[in-house]
């Protein structure tokens, strides 16, 4: 029988809503749009769409053509692209106030472009209704294909994010589809397509790394001209997903900071409830400043 890790007391909290939170969430029913931060249950709505006013949208569907295990988005046959969600989206960024909004897309292996004309077009409309947004962008690695990415940096979204997820040698039991190569040269393509865009990657700790990897994989990012790095702990989406190996304790979060700072990384958040898109309003002011 498989056994299960307990949760610690740091990760056991309280959703925290309020009946603002509620009207928004109506209104993306109304918009049918998506954001992660809905579908991923992701405790710190509250704090990220109330207080900082920041979310995270997902376009191009809620069907992914790949099924990573760690990730809880859907997966099957994607729906027909929709031109007019790039409108949709502009406009709640502008109702829900946000200061930052970060796009994420399900990856569209499906489609020729890996939907980088809608992704690209999204960037476009939300600047144009909302000049003062930030705005990051979050895309799988599209296919490997860089014209794509071209299409998107193009547009010229504040900072581009692009998670490695987890170590070198886990990469394929995590993410079959992708390979860690390939999204270390993403993210180096990138840097050279608009070097004063800042790069961002994200990596999820407790699937069986060492310590030894992750420090690894943070001199690969470096090495590839990443700017900036989250750190946060994987959780078992459903018991289909893969089990937690770890729980890292706070302390741990902390040092892997320190380390991440010293390897030249301009911003890192690491701890438990980090997650790719938290705290990214105060990445995009330091990345700049750097
Ligand atoms: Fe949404 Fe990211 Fe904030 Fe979670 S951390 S609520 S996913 S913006
Ligand atoms: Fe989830 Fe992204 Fe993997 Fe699709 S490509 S299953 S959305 S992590």
């Amino acid at each position: 029988k498989e056994q299960h890790l307990r949760k610690p007391e740091w990760l056991k909290i309280k959703l925290n809503t309020n009946e603002h939170y509620t009207g928004l969430k109506k209104m993306m029913r109304e918009k049918q749009l998506h954001t992660v931060c809905e579908e991923a249950r992701c405790p710190n709505i509250h704090e990220c769409w109330a207080v900082r006013r920041t979310a995270t949208f997902m376009i191009l569907g809620d069907v992914c053509t790949r099924a990573c295990r760690f990730c809880a988005v859907k997966t099957g046959l994607p729906t027909e692209l929709d031109w007019q969600e790039p409108e949709r989206v502009a406009e709640s960024v502008r109702l829900m106030n946000l200061k930052h909004v970060v796009v994420t897309a399900v990856a569209r292996d499906d489609l020729k472009d890996g939907g980088a004309a809608v992704f690209a077009e999204t960037v476009r409309a939300i600047r144009r209704k909302n000049p003062l947004t930030t705005i990051e962008v979050l895309p799988s690695d599209m296919g490997g294909v860089y014209e794509n990415l071209k299409a998107l940096m193009d547009a010229r979204p504040d900072i581009l994010n692009h998670n490695i997820e987890t170590v070198r040698r886990l990469t394929p039991r995590v993410r079959a589809r992708a390979t860690y190569e390939r999204s270390l040269e993403f993210l180096r393509r990138a840097k050279e397509m608009q070097p004063d865009i800042p790069t961002k990657s994200s990596l999820m700790v407790g699937l069986g790394e060492t310590k030894e990897e992750i420090l690894e994989t943070m001199d690969d990012l470096r090495a590839v001209g990443v700017n900036i790095l989250t750190i946060g702990q994987y959780l078992q989406p459903t018991k289909k997903h893969l089990k937690v190996e770890k729980y890292y304790h706070p302390h741990e979060f902390m040092e892997l900071k320190e380390i991440a700072l010293a390897k030249g990384f301009s911003h890192c958040e690491s701890g438990p409830l980090v997650r790719s898109s938290y705290h990214a309003d105060e990445q995009v002011q330091s990345a700049k400043a750097n």
